[in-house]
């Protein structure tokens, strides 16, 4: 068969599921059966009961009528949505063995009772929090999101208190992940305490960290506590010593890096691609797998926000960012190369896409493992979660409350201290802009708009709309010359 042929093939594949979801789940009884069994009961979250007897776990014996009700349609639901996947019902029910995983289902099919089979979804509350727990660093790095530095002033942040209070808020909305960051979160005392709680409380707890204090002994607090650690590492020696704005600091962070992977923490090394690394980063690939001996990578986009606007101009090129990603994608779906490497940018499901006959990148959360398991469809699912999470499956939170559609973005739609998630979940006007990708200009006219949509952070870094073009990709070509011809 042609390569034109194939990729035809693929489309149509992709087609038929996205249809089977939207007809199967999308379709008003399906919905009113689920808004019907969700919900909590006093067993808990009447769904995850209900995911929990799906597996064949012990559940309590004195169920009421609707969680008994919540077990029927769940198994159907779940059962019909596998398929519709081509997963097998045994390999689900190991998947939802994982109780990490089951909030995630539940969270899931609890969105769709709410807002229905949406392009793009929309979870019934925040899948992941990443939480900027201080503004206090002791570094100062060029493209730093957060103005953070050893002086922040930290006056107003979350007392340890309030921050457990948010977790237990948090737990009771569905969330399904934590992912710490700042500032540096380890310059927080009780980092462990609050990070240890959420874990009790059953989230997956990430953190986000310059790695430069993680000593052996912290090392062996992280693996106690986090399922996940992202070190920062933004090229070799003098390029990371220069953006980092410390001599040395490169030497601390690998040292970091190779204290948790000695101590089997899950590691990731992020770099963020600006022109300052653009040429080192193949070659820092080999040397994190090889050398530091990490797993994972994943290549942030560069937003021009706060003291990252600074150096505006050292941004890639729509070409350059392309190429990036095909090298990315590319040592993804190496078979001889065991590390995983994802990227931020929203088009690397694009890029995947477009290398048709490989799987399809649907978010940057998903590991290698269930991108096989998804092998062929994961074109079908990105059409519902792919690209920018930002205000549909994730949320930012500042270090005094604050809450923001995505980090990158700083935009205050309310603070956890006045109003609740779920009130700023469900009516935040700026997060029905940012949900609403066929109002958006350039990326909403573009065929991948459900797949990527742009990220929107630079969009509104670029332009200060949130509907604006990411200007970052080739697809957005004018915008990029005009943002060009803006800074000339
Ligand atoms: S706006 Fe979207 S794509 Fe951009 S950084 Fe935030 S979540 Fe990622
Ligand atoms: S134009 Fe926008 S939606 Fe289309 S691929 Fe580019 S960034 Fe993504």
């Amino acid at each position: 068969m042609s390569e034109a042929l194939e990729t035809l093939d693929m489309e149509k594949r992709h087609e038929a599921v996205v249809g089977v979801v939207e007809r199967w789940l999308g379709n008003p009884i399906s919905r009113a059966l689920l808004r019907l069994v969700s919900g909590r009961t006093r067993h808990g979250n009447r769904l995850d009961l209900a995911l929990r007897s799906y597996v064949g776990e012990d559940v309590p014996e004195d169920l009421s009528f609707r969680d008994k009700l919540a077990s029927a349609v769940t198994k159907l639901v779940i059962d019909r949505g596998s398929k519709s996947f081509g997963v097998s019902r045994g390999k689900m029910r190991e998947y939802l063995k994982d109780p990490i995983i089951r909030r995630g289902v539940s969270n899931v099919l609890e969105g769709i009772a709410r807002y229905g089979v949406r392009r793009p979804f929309t979870s019934v509350a925040p899948f992941l929090i990443v939480w900027n727990y201080t503004r206090l660093c002791n570094q100062r790095c060029k493209h730093c999101y957060e103005n953070a530095s050893p002086e922040a002033d930290t006056s107003d942040e979350l007392t340890t208190e309030e921050a457990k209070r948010a977790v237990d808020e948090f737990r009771d909305e569905g969330v399904v992940a934590i992912a710490f960051s700042g500032g540096e979160p380890l310059m927080r005392k009780d980092i462990f305490e609050v990070a240890g709680y959420a874990k009790e409380q059953g989230f997956y707890v990430a953190m986000a960290t310059n790695g430069t204090l993680i000593t052996r002994d912290i090392a062996k607090k992280i693996k106690e506590v986090f399922d996940y650690v992202e070190v920062s590492l933004d090229g070799f020696e003098e390029t990371h010593d220069e953006f980092r704005g410390i001599k040395g600091s490169w030497r601390r962070t690998c040292e970091g890096i190779k204290n948790c992977v000695a101590e089997g923490v899950d590691t990731c090394v992020a770099i963020t691609a600006t022109h300052y690394n653009f040429e080192e980063i193949p070659e820092l690939l080999d040397f994190v797998g090889e050398e530091l001996g990490a797993k994972r990578a994943i290549v942030f986009n560069y937003v021009p926000v706060r003291r990252g606007r600074e150096i505006v101009k050292e941004d890639l090129t729509p070409e350059e960012r392309w190429c990036l990603l095909e090298e990315l994608f590319k040592r993804l779906v190496d078979k001889n190369n065991p590390m995983t490497t994802y990227s931020t940018a929203p088009q690397y499901a694009v890029v995947s896409l477009e290398l048709a006959h490989a799987p399809v990148v649907s978010t940057h959360f998903v590991s290698q493992e269930s991108m096989r398991m998804m092998r062929g469809k994961a074109g079908a699912l990105a059409q519902f979660i792919g690209g920018c999470g930002a205000g549909r499956l994730y949320l930012g939170l500042e270090p005094n409350g604050d809450v923001e559609p995505c980090v990158f973005i700083p935009i205050v739609i309310g603070n956890i201290r006045e109003q609740s998630l779920r009130e700023i979940w469900q009516n935040s006007e700026v997060l029905k802009k940012i949900r609403d990708r066929d109002k958006f200009e350039g990326c909403g006219e573009c065929k991948y708009k459900y797949v990527c949509g742009g990220c929107r952070a630079r969009a509104y870094g670029y332009f200060g709309d949130l509907q604006a073009a990411d200007p970052g990709c080739p697809y957005n070509a004018e915008y990029w010359e005009r943002v060009q011809k803006r800074m000339s």
